[in-house]
């Protein structure tokens, strides 16, 4: 009498037909659902192989949580919502502005209708896609003329490559800045063909340094926003107003990248001073370029004002066509904008000016009534605890101020338990929170978690408890 066969695995085809699988069929289709089965089951081989499981211990119901969990990895989206607990309201890892809903049906509109991009509707002609938002800008900045590209980098590259190529820009050393994701002055400036020549000290420049730089090579002065840093102390720098006057004294223009660039008096919602853009262009600059996404709170953008005839050569270079926006931005962007032309709603349409001036108090009654939750499905190895914290503007506006904010602090209380591996977890959650490690505790800062989204933030929570 022979022993009965050892028993084996199910095969693909049992699985594929089990009622267990039926749902994922349904959603991911059979060959990717095929591929997740012998992905699995492949994976089971060495430790039946190594007698470590029993193929009779296999259940289809723990099988199809495998495929699923598969399925999930190799067709779910990559790009995903987290809840931003960071406290920095502008995170560039984090995709920086939220955009209003009006200005998302806006881009919806612009991704399923046809649009008069570049169609003018007066005459039946040809239009010119920088148009549509060109008097709404220069309304807001008092700038003559505009252009827009894909982000303030290429902004800056494209206004240098147009108004320096070939020649010397003169820029202060104090502002020979470094922007996260290697964008440096020095190095657009040789993309763009042009020298740089570096005047002042790292802490001090003066009006003369810039006028002894001045030569026949000079193609135009630049005054760069230092965004992500503060020079402090013994510093002195040259106004934009005295920069404006020398260059034109020498019959040059004057270029000031402003990096994040507001539209508004942020003082008037009382939040830190910002020079803006209307100031600047009014100190005498011939050209500014600023981010969409940053203070502005729109789409990523790069937005070049300035004078009409070098807009108009800007606008004549090639490198324009290859860093021209979509439709989506576009529709995006003069949404935005539109929320401009009233400010009294600016602050309760306008997401990031919303985040901004999120009242201190409405933050604490949410850290009250979430940390019973945390601390609950936590346990005892931590300790939640309401407190007072400092939310950041963010993506290089404002580096030294912040705005005060209400969180909440996970510290550990047991030798067991890590920040490392709290943050990990948050980071496997349906929606992953993302906090900031500080002083050996997690900090929430709950500046960008808004009423409407409480529910969806303390869902899991409510579950992990049980
Ligand atoms: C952020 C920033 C840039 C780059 O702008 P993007 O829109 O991110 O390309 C350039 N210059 C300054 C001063 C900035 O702050």
């Amino acid at each position: 009498m022979s022993a009965a066969p050892p028993p084996r695995l199910p095969s693909v085809d049992a699985l594929l037909r089990d009622a267990a699988l039926a749902p994922l069929l349904a959603q991911y289709g059979r060959s990717s659902t095929t591929a997740a089965v012998r992905h699995v089951l492949d994976g089971l081989r060495p430790q039946l192989r190594a007698g470590t499981l029993q193929a009779e211990q296999v259940q289809a119901d723990t099988l199809a949580t495998r495929v699923q969990q598969t399925l999930q990895r190799t067709c779910g989206a990559r790009l995903q919502p987290v809840f931003n607990l960071t406290g920095t309201v502008l995170h560039t890892n984090l995709g920086r502005a939220l955009l209003p809903q009006e200005v998302v049906d806006s881009v919806a509109q612009a991704m399923t209708s046809p649009m008069n991009l570049e169609y003018d509707l007066q005459d039946g002609g040809r239009g010119d896609r920088d148009d549509l938002v060109n008097d709404l800008i220069c309304q807001l900045t008092g700038a003559e003329a505009a252009t827009i590209v894909n982000n303030n980098a290429a902004a800056v590259l494209l206004t240098l490559s147009t108004l320096a190529v070939g020649r010397e820009v003169v820029v202060s050393r104090g502002e020979l800045v470094e922007i996260g994701g290697a964008f440096r002055i020095p190095d657009i400036m040789g993309q763009a063909g042009c020298r740089l020549v570096e005047v002042g000290t790292t802490n001090r420049t003066h009006a003369r340094d810039y006028g002894h730089a001045i030569s026949e090579q000079t193609a135009l002065l630049m005054k760069v926003h230092t965004s992500n840093y503060a020079i402090q102390g013994f510093t002195h720098s040259v106004p934009d107003a005295q920069v404006a006057a020398l260059a034109h004294q020498a019959q040059l223009p004057m270029v000031v990248d402003l990096g994040s660039g507001t539209l508004i008096d942020m003082q008037a919602w009382g939040l830190p001073h910002e020079v803006t853009v209307a100031q600047t262009i009014a100190s005498g600059a011939d050209v500014v370029t600023f981010s969409g996404d940053k203070l502005l709170g729109g789409p990523q953008a790069g937005i070049i004002v300035g004078r009409k005839d070098l807009i108009a050569r800007i606008k004549r270079h090639p490198l324009k066509r290859a860093l021209r926006v979509g439709k989506l931005t576009l529709a995006a962007l003069e949404a935005t904008l539109r929320l401009y032309q009233h400010p009294e709603t600016l602050a309760q349409r306008l997401t990031t000016l919303r985040l901004f001036t999120r009242a201190a108090s409405a933050m604490q009654a949410q850290a009250q009534t979430l940390a019973p939750i945390l601390q609950a499905a936590l346990g005892a190895d931590w300790s939640v605890t309401p407190s007072p914290m400092s939310s950041q503007i963010g993506s290089g506006a404002l580096p030294v101020d912040s705005l005060p904010s209400y969180g909440l602090v996970l510290r550990p209380n047991s030798k067991t338990a890590s920040v490392a591996q709290l943050q990990e977890r948050l980071r496997q959650l349906p929606r992953p929170v993302i906090g900031r490690a500080q002083d050996g505790a997690l900090w929430l800062d709950l500046r960008c978690l808004e009423e409407a989204e409480q529910a969806a933030f303390t869902a899991p929570w409510a579950i992990q408890k049980q």
